[in-house]
């Protein structure tokens, strides 16, 4: 099937500045996709491209197949939704998601019909002749929302849409949001620099850094297989334990780090004996235990720092000359813990090792 969008080698410069280098990008309809990276990464500039307020400095970008690269925001069947998702405060709920439909000349009927049909799916029925300011924040965010898709674009585009929200709210919005794409089938261009919200509500995740793709691919892939240093401390929290290799068997690597021998999956690379590389472990892969564990990557430790976190307790193990383990332990378990000496442990499988380098330094 063809792609709703592609980028083709997009660069933009501003003046001497690359704000985005050789963007290549398909994205298959119907699917909720989202660029994640820190801020001044080329994000916005992507999507802004994508909208037609941006012209590539060279390169294409093609919508359902056709360049668009040179046409105009209003002529490309694409909208976006902003951060400050401005309603017009004078019109009613029903005539904001009217709007475009009537823009585009569409009759009475047919606008009614929509504008019904789009009331119903954010369930705001009873609130069609409210106006703005008789929302709450988060109505106010859905009925934006309808209004971008009313006209129904081939691809809305989110600018970052959540982050005026308070944390709860922003977590409900991310549910409905996701919600909302998958009832609609539309396919969702959403910027982030949040990767909770990425993980949450995205079917791929492109990880942008410094006007590039990092690495791109679905959550799942992303946390348990990052691909560089700068994904695994981007996504989720970690320990990057420096190691050397010690030999290959199978699709695993042993290496020496902090003075015992470990083990972990390959993750796809392809180790050198006597190669530094980082093995990536995640808080939550770790087990702490009094009594050493049977068998697995093991290694004892003293525990510098308990921190409560509601559902389970962080805990920093030095497990040796300073070198921190950020390990995450359940309620049930940390009544066991009392003491400062235990055992860390972790399945080799868990964990995966990655490069030593940070990508395009
Ligand atoms: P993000 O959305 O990831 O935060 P942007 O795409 O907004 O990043 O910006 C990428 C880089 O391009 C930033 O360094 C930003 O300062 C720069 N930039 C964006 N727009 C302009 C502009 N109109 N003029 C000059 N530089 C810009």
């Amino acid at each position: 099937m063809e792609p709703v969008v592609q980028f083709d080698n997009v660069n933009k410069s501003y003046g001497g500045y690359v704000a985005v280098e050789n963007l290549n990008l398909s994205i298959e309809a119907g699917k909720f996709v989202t660029l994640l990276g820190p801020s001044g990464c080329g994000k916005s500039t992507s999507l802004r491209m994508l909208g037609g307020f941006e012209r590539p400095t060279s390169g294409r970008i093609l919508l359902n197949g056709k360049d668009v690269t040179r046409v105009p925001p209003n002529k490309r069947n694409v909208n976006i939704v902003f951060q400050d998702y401005a309603l017009f405060p004078h019109m009613t709920v029903a005539k904001n998601i009217a709007f475009g439909l009537e823009l585009k000349g569409f009759d009475n009927q047919k606008i009614h019909r929509r504008v019904s049909e789009l009331l119903e799916l954010v369930q705001l029925e009873e609130y069609a002749r409210r106006l703005p300011s008789e929302l709450s924040g988060g109505q106010r965010q859905r009925v934006a929302l309808m209004r971008a898709l009313a006209p129904d674009p081939d691809v809305l585009l989110l600018d970052e849409p959540l982050s005026a929200l308070d944390a709860k709210l922003r977590q409900q919005m991310q549910i409905e949001l996701k919600s909302i794409q998958e009832k609609t089938g539309k396919t969702f261009m959403f910027v982030t620099h949040d990767q909770e919200e990425a993980l949450t509500m995205s079917d791929t995740i492109v990880v942008m850094n410094k006007g590039r793709i990092e690495q791109m691919g679905d959550p799942d892939t992303l946390y348990g297989r990052p691909g560089s240093v700068f994904v695994a401390n981007f996504i989720g929290e970690t320990n990057l334990l420096r190691s050397t290799v010690l030999g290959m068997d199978g699709d695993m690597t042993t290496l020496s780090w902090n003075g015992i021998t470990i083990t972990a999956s390959q993750g796809g690379l392809a180790p050198k004996l006597g190669e530094h590389l980082y093995v990536v472990l995640r808080p939550e892969a770790i087990h702490c235990s009094v009594a050493e564990p049977a068998s697995g990557n093991r290694i004892k430790g003293k525990i510098r720092q308990r921190v409560f976190k509601g559902n389970h307790t962080s805990l920093m193990v030095d497990v040796g000359d300073g070198t921190l383990l950020n390990t995450l332990v359940h309620p049930s378990e940390i009544a066991h813990l009392s003491g400062e000496n235990i055992w860390v442990g972790w399945k080799p499988e868990t964990a995966t090792v990655i490069p030593d380098r940070h990508a395009h330094n």
